[in-house]
């Protein structure tokens, strides 16, 4: 049986709609659909990537460009003076519900403390 296909994969085709914020020949950027920050944009690779712990050294130049557009975002975003954060959920126990690798930037008001 084909496999339901990976919501995020469909944003970067255009198949599902999204409100775009940075994008270019290797990642995407766009507002969360269900934000908990007044700021909570999603950085994902254009590239499949299911897991942060399953990305090799291959991975490494696209890693460090998903955390370089991450800080330019901030900066479209006006957050990056005052203070930002950016996370990934990795896994059940951080709540992963969408399997295809993704930075979530939060800012725009006094985040929590971790
Ligand atoms: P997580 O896998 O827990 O790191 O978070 C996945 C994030 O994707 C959640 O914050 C969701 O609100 C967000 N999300 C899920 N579907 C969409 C969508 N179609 N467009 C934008 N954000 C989404
Ligand atoms: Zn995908």
């Amino acid at each position: 049986m084909d496999q339901p296909k990976c919501i995020f994969c469909s944003i970067v085709q255009g198949e599902l709609p999204s409100k775009s914020i940075y994008s270019d020949d290797q990642c995407i950027a766009f507002n969360d659909i269900n934000p908990v920050a007044n700021v909570h944009v999603l950085v994902i690779p254009r590239e499949h990537v299911t897991y942060l712990t399953e990305t090799t050294k291959q991975h490494e130049k696209l890693l460090g460009h998903l955390m370089r557009v991450a800080a330019k975002v901030s900066e479209q975003m006006g957050t990056s003076e005052d203070g930002y954060r950016v996370s990934v959920n990795q896994g059940v126990n951080a709540g992963q519900i969408v399997d295809h690798l993704h930075l979530h930037v939060l800012g725009g008001e006094q985040l929590n403390s971790l």
